[in-house]
This record gives C-alpha cells, sequence and structure tokens, in this order.
C-alpha cells in the first residue's frame, strides 16, 4: 500500500461533481485501507474556464481536497482533479513522510519492546544470581587447605569428606556416598564421591559437579587451594543458596573423588570418581534423566582467565559465556578459541550427556598449575563470587529452557 504514492481515478470529464462524489468514495475506501482517521474534510474547487464558475463550466474546473489528519497538517491526502485534463489525480501528498513517520515508529516500537524484554531478562538474571557468598565459600576453603594435601586415600581427604558431608546436612541437603575402590598404579584405593541430592519438580537433572581430592605430588607439600579446593567449596556454597530455592528441575551436586592421576595422567590413571559414577548411573538407567553437566574446577584464582573448553557441549559453552557476559564478567570470561583439558567433564560426554568444563586456564599459563604455589594468597573470594553467580544464572536458564 506504501509503494504506491499516487493513485488516479478517472472521471467523467464533464462532471466535475460526480467527479467529486467519486473521489470522495475512493478516498473513503483509501483511508479505510490506510486505517486513517480524518479530523476534517475541506474540498475546494475553481473554475479557470470560461465561465469562472465551476458548479456551470465543466471546463478548466479544478478541485482540491484536503483531509485533515489529527495533529499536524501534513498528514493531508491531497486530491487534485481537472476535468480538461479528462481525469483526475489522487495524490497523497505526504504519504512518503507518513511513510518513514511510520517506519520510524515501528522501529521504535520494536526496540522498545526489544528493550523491555532485554531488562526484563537482565533483571531476573541478576536475580537468579542473587545469593551466593564469596566469602562463606573462602571460610570453606580455608578449612580445607589447613588439612594440608588431600590426595586420594589420605586421611586428610577423609576430614575433608566429613567437613563437606556436615556442611551438607546443615544446609538440609540428602546426602550419600558412591563409594568403590579404584585400581590404581599404587594398587587398590577407595574412593568416595559425595552426592547432594535437591530435588526438583521434575525428575530431569541437572549435575553441577567438582571435585574435592587434590593432586598427589610426592616432594611438593600441594595444598590445592585452587586445584580441588575451590571447586568442592563452590559446590557447598551453591548447596546452600539452591537449598533455599525452589526449582523446577533436579539438581545432583557431585564432589568427585579421585580426579587427580595417582602417578601419572592417564586415561586409567585419572578422572576415577567421575568415570565410576557414569557408569554406576548409566547401569541403573539414571543418566538418561541427565540434561546438562556443569562441572567446576580452578574458580578461585586471582585474575581469573576462563576460557572456552574445547570439548565442551557447544550450547553449552554458549549459555556459560552468554551468562558470563551478560552479568558483565567479560574481562574474566574473555571468549576466544577453545582450549582442551581433560576433566570429569569427559565421561559425561563419552556416555551422551551434554556437559560443560567451567575452568580458569590462568594457573596454567602462569605456571603455578599444580605446584607448592597453589595456596589461598592466589585464592580471591569474589572470583568463586563470579563463577557462583554464573552458575546460578546458567541454572535458572536451564530451569527455563529444559522445564518448558
Ligand atoms: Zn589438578
Amino acid at each position: 500500500m506504501y509503494n504506491d504514492p499516487v493513485r488516479k481515478c478517472f472521471l467523467d470529464p464533464h462532471n466535475d461533481f460526480y467527479g467529486e462524489d467519486f473521489v470522495r468514495a475512493y478516498l473513503t475506501v483509501m483511508r479505510a485501507q490506510l486505517g486513517w482517521k480524518t479530523s476534517r474534510t475541506v474540498w475546494n474547487h475553481w473554475c479557470d474556464g470560461p465561465t469562472r464558475q465551476p458548479d456551470k463550466c465543466g471546463t478548466g474546473c479544478y478541485a482540491r481536497m484536503e483531509l485533515g489528519l489529527p495533529g499536524r497538517d501534513s498528514d493531508r491526502i491531497r486530491a487534485n482533479g481537472t476535468s480538461s485534463s479528462g481525469h483526475w489525480r489522487v495524490e497523497v501528498v505526504s504519504m512518503e513522510k507518513r511513510q518513514s513517520v511510520a517506519l520510524v515508529v515501528a522501529g521504535l516500537a520494536v526496540f522498545l519492546t526489544a528493550a523491555r524484554t532485554h531488562y526484563l531478562e537482565q533483571k531476573r538474571l541478576a536475580a537468579a544470581a542473587e545469593g551466593f557468598d564469596g566469602k562463606r565459600a573462602f571460610g570453606d576453603l580455608q578449612r580445607l587447605v589447613t588439612l594440608g594435601p588431600r590426595p586420594p586415600g589420605s586421611p586428610a581427604l577423609d576430614k575433608a569428606r566429613r567437613y563437606i558431608a556436615d556442611e551438607l546436612g546443615d544446609a538440609g541437603v540428602e546426602m550419600s556416598y558412591d563409594s568403590f575402590v579404584a585400581t590404581t598404579p599404587m594398587g587398590k584405593v577407595a574412593m568416595r564421591n559425595i552426592i547432594g541430592r535437591l530435588p526438583g519438580v521434575r525428575s530431569e537433572v541437572v549435575v553441577i559437579a567438582g571435585h574435592y581430592d587434590t593432586a598427589r605430588l610426592p616432594g611438593v607439600s600441594f595444598v590445592g587451594a585452587n586445584d580441588g579446593g575451590s571447586s568442592a567449596t563452590e559446590l557447598l556454597e551453591l548447596a546452600r543458596v539452591l537449598s533455599r530455592r525452589r526449582h523446577a528441575l533436579t539438581y545432583w551436586l557431585v564432589f568427585f573423588d579421585g580426579e587427580e592421576a595417582l602417578e601419572r595422567w592417564s586415561e586409567s590413571d585419572s578422572l576415577y570418581g567421575s568415570r565410576h559414577f557414569v557408569e554406576t548411573q548409566r547401569k541403573d538407567g539414571r543418566l538418561s534423566r541427565v540434561r546438562a553437566v556443569l562441572l567446576v574446577d580452578m574458580v578461585a584464582g586471582r585474575d581469573p582467565q576462563f576460557r572456552p573448553e574445547a570439548d565442551s557441549t557447544p550450547w553449552l559453552r554458549e549459555l556459560l559465556f552468554s551468562c558470563a557476559h551478560r552479568l558483565g564478567y567479560r574481562d574474566a570470561f574473555p571468549g576466544g578459541s577453545p582450549l582442551r583439558v581433560e576433566d570429569d567433564h569427559l565421561p559425561f560426554l563419552a556416555a551422551g550427556a551434554p556437559a560443560v568444563d567451567i575452568i580458569d586456564f590462568a594457573p596454567f599459563v602462569r605456571g603455578y598449575h599444580h605446584t607448592a604455589q597453589d595456596t589461598l594468597e592466589r585464592c580471591n573470594p569474589d572470583t568463586l563470587t563470579m563463577v557462583g553467580r554464573v552458575v546460578l544464572a546458567m541454572l535458572a536458564e536451564l530451569d527455563r529452557r529444559l522445564s518448558s
């Protein structure tokens, strides 16, 4: 309709007044098409012909009609007519202007709607991210680090396990152990995953996981503040926050034992806890309920660089970075090309469950990974808070996407 600014109607050249009626009728239809309501209609007709009287001449008569639209003079349709030329021309004078105004108004409406949706989504995401107390999580981290090195099978890891179980109990989280004996290069080692279950309205599961053991590094007093400590304390604080929330999906908080190699990292000497957990869940038929796995590892370091992990499921990785960016953490989550790291997400991926590894690559880059420098001094409660907020936002998004 807007692409046709000039409209013509042919009239009896010797009967202006018949023509006038026709134009009126035509414009009535056109107005209805355009959806315009007029506030006034003015017909002017005059005669340049021999009689100078438009109602008597029939030759050289002109007429002009203005349809006033509310509010502005420019919004007019002008109809010109001449009997001498034998036709009438109905010209919509301000059509182009109206078109651009209409486009601007439509564009503005789209923009405002999008802005409002964006604002509400941001508000919802920010609300979902509330409640994670990084200082309290840092307190947990101090307690774990005080226990010293916590490799699989060690008395210190026993103490860490009891601490985690007590804290889960205090948070009102239903807890169980997944105990097994791993065959390692050092012989049989008893290991225990800790599982906290937070039932949702639905039976589909999101696994939030990390490891609580530390690497066994002979000759090094490796307390694993970031590597092993931070993932466990991150999960503990998430348990406290999530236990007070209603959620559609069911959450399993899984603390893996034996993530680290006992001698040298290999397919068989690593990821003991996650491999065992995935295998038992698969045999029990419960793995099919797992819709997403969010793995946290090394989430307390100062000046972290959370890069996309190459093996992680693309849609979950995108969700991670979009949540982080929407919460304003672009510096710590810079994106870029994915980097690969072997971690507890791999057994899930191998079994077909979508998983993402939320891992800080800075310790590798700065060279303190698996060294005596992985201490509390290199950790920061703010990083725990940031990752906690990102995970909470992801959970809210997953709840919305997967339960609708
Ligand atoms: Zn490690």
